[in-house]
C-alpha cells in the first residue's frame, strides 16, 4: 500500500522547497468550514485516508463549540480503532546542555549566563541510566544541546553506553535522540549505535519568524534545519521525528506545515515521520520572548486532535511540559506515546535527595513531575495499558516497512499484546502491590476481551514465561 498524497510527486518534492508560507496561508485564509464539509472530513479521517491540506485547513478553521467537540470525538474515536487502548512510556535523559545557539525561548542558550552547564561523565551516564532502569524505564530520549563536543561519534558513544547497562533484570531497549542536526556521514554514525528515532523539531516552519527566534549559531540557517531529516533519510535513519514548538507562531500555521513536511516525507521515502511532537513553550531560565502566540489549552487540545486525524498512522508525543491533569485529560485524543517519571535537570535521576527544583540546570520549567509508577497507576485507572515495547523497532520493522504493517488492525494485532507482556514485566519487577493488583486486572480483562483464541493463548503462555523469570518476550 502507497502512502503517497495525492498533490505531490516525488519529482515535484525534490525540486522545490516544500513549505510555501503563502501557500499555507492561502488554505487557511480559502477554507469554509461548514458543518457538512466538517462532517465529511472527519468521515474521510475515520475512513483511515489520509486529509489533504485544504481539508485540515478547514478543521483548523471550524470554529464552533459543536464541531469541536465532534472534532475532539472523530480523534477519540480514531485512536481508539487505530492504536487500542495503549500507551508507550519513555524517559527523556539531558546529557549535556553546552550550547552555540542562542534560541530566545530556550534556557540553554548561549548568552544565558545564569545556566549551569554540564556534560555527563561516561561514569555519571552510567549512574542516570542505572536509576532509570532501577524504575522501569526501558525506552529513553538523549537529548544534548548543538555544541562541538557533542559530535556524531560522541552521541554514539553515549547511546552505546545506554544499550551496554544492564542491571538485574533492567537494560534500556531503545533509544532515540534529540539533537542538533548532522550531516549525512553524521547520521550514519549515530545509525550505526542502533538509535530508534532521531527527533528534530522545526521549532516554527515560518521563515521569518524563525529568523527572530534564532539569530546566532548554526541554529539560524532555517534551511539546513528543515532539511536536516531529508539527510537523516539518505543516510539510512528511516525512523524520524518532526515537531514545532507552539507559542512561536500562529498556531494554525505549524498545523498545516507539520502535516505538509509528513507529506512531504510520505512523497520522498514512501514512509510518514514516526512521531510528530507539539510542545508548548514554557518557563526558562534567562527566556527572552515577546510572542501574542502563546496557544491556550482549548486550542491546544483542538490542534492536538486535527493532528491525529490528519496523520492517522504517525505516532504523536505529549510530554511533562503540560500538567498532569491535562495529560490525563489530552491523552484520549490521539496522543500514543508520554515520558513518565520526567526529570530533565541534568545528573538529577541518580541524585538519592530530591532537590529544590533549580532552573538554570534545566532547559525549561516541567509541569509533571509524577514518578513513572504514579503515572503508571493513573493510566491503568483510565483502563490504559502502559506499554514499555520496542519489539517492531528490534525486528526492523521500521521506515516503508512499519507503514505498511500499520496498515488497519497491525497495531492493535501486535502492539497490544507486547504492551501486555511489557506492563507484566513492570509488575513483577518493579510496580508496588496496588499497582500489581490494578495491572494485572487490566491485563487478564483484556486478554479475555480478545478474539482471536491463539492470539490469547500466545499471551498467557508468555505470561507463565515472565511469571517463571523469563524476559523480553515478544
Ligand atoms: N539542541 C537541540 C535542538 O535545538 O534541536 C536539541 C533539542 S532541545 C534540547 C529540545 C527541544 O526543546 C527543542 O527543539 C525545543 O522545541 C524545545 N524547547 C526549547 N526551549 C523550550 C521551552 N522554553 N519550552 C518548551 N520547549 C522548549
Ligand atoms: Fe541550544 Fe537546542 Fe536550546 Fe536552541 S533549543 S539554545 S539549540 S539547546
Amino acid at each position: 500500500m502507497k502512502f503517497t498524497p495525492e498533490k505531490y510527486s516525488i519529482a515535484d518534492e525534490r525540486m522545490k522547497p516544500f513549505i510555501d508560507p503563502l501557500e499555507i496561508w492561502d488554505y487557511l485564509n480559502n477554507a469554509v468550514p461548514s458543518k457538512q464539509k466538517v462532517r465529511e472530513i472527519i468521515a474521510k479521517s475515520l475512513a483511515k485516508q489520509r486529509l489533504n491540506l485544504e481539508e485540515v485547513a478547514c478543521l483548523v478553521k471550524a470554529d464552533t463549540p459543536e464541531l469541536i467537540e465532534e472534532i475532539k470525538e472523530g480523534a477519540k474515536t480514531l485512536k481508539r480503532t487505530i492504536y487500542g487502548n495503549r500507551i508507550v512510556l519513555f524517559a527523556p535523559l539531558y546529557i549535556g546542555n553546552k550550547c552555540t545557539n542562542d534560541c530566545l525561548y530556550c534556557g540553554f542558550r548561549i548568552s544565558n549566563k545564569d545556566a549551569v552547564r554540564k556534560t555527563l561523565s561516561d561514569q555519571e551516564i552510567v549512574k542516570e541510566i542505572e536509576a532509570l532502569e532501577d524504575n522501569g524505564q526501558k525506552r529513553l530520549i538523549l537529548v544534548y544541546g548543538e555544541h562541538s563536543e557533542y559530535s556524531p561519534e560522541y552521541i554514539a558513544h553515549t547511546v552505546k553506553i545506554a544499550y551496554a547497562l544492564k542491571k538485574g533484570n533492567g537494560e534500556i531497549r531503545r533509544v532515540n535522540i534529540n539533537a542538533a542536526p548532522l550531516d549525512i556521514d553524521g547520521f550514519k554514525v549515530v545509525k550505526a549505535a542502533g538509535i530508534g528515532t532521531y527527533q528534530i523539531f522545526q521549532e516554527t516552519y515560518h521563515p521569518e519568524a524563525y529568523k527572530i527566534y534564532h539569530q546566532r549559531g548554526k541554529k539560524a540557517d532555517y534551511n539546513y534545519r528543515l532539511t536536516a531529516l531529508d539527510r537523516a533519510q539518505e543516510a539510512g535513519i528511516d525512523d524520524v521525528g518532526i515537531g514545532a514548538l507552539f507559542g512561536l507562531y500562529d498556531w494554525r500555521f505549524e498545523v498545516l506545515a507539520l502535516v505538509r513536511h509528513a507529506n512531504h516525507f510520505e512523497a520522498c521515502y514512501n514512509v510518514g515521520p514516526h512521531t510528530i511532537s507539539f510542545p508548548r513553550v514554557k518557563d526558562a531560565s534567562g527566556q527572552n520572548l515577546k510572542t501574542n502566540y502563546f496557544v491556550s489549552d482549548e486550542d491546544f487540545t483542538k490542534l492536538i486532535a486535527i493532528l491525529r486525524l490528519a496523520v492517522p498512522y504517525t505516532g504523536m508525543i505529549l510530554t511533562a511540559r503540560e500538567p498532569a491533569v491535562l495529560r490525563d485529560e489530552i491523552i484520549q485524543y490521539g496522543v500514543s506515546q508520554i515520558d513518565g517519571g520526567t526529570n530533565i535537570e541534568i545528573g538529577s535521576y541518580a541524585e538519592k535527595i530530591v532537590q529544590e527544583r533549580n532552573l538554570n540546570r534545566g532547559q525549561f520549567q516541567i509541569n509533571d513531575d509524577r514518578p513513572l509508577n504514579d503515572i503508571i497507576d493513573e493510566l491503568l485507572d483510565q483502563g490504559m495499558i502502559p506499554s514499555f515495547c520496542t519489539a517492531c523497532y528490534r525486528l526492523g520493522r521500521t521506515g516503508e516497512h512499519f507503514m505498511e504493517f500499520s496498515v488497519p488492525g497491525f497495531i492493535k494485532r501486535y502492539c497490544t499484546p507486547n504492551a501486555i507482556l511489557t506492563l507484566a514485566e513492570y509488575l513483577i519487577d518493579y510496580a508496588p502491590q496496588h499497582t500489581a493488583d490494578k495491572g494485572w486486572n487490566v491485563i487478564y480483562s483484556t486478554i479475555d476481551n480478545m478474539e482471536d483464541e491463539n492470539m490469547k493463548a500466545s499471551i498467557l503462555e508468555k505470561i507463565k514465561q515472565l511469571k517463571l523469570g523469563k524476559r523480553d518476550l515478544y
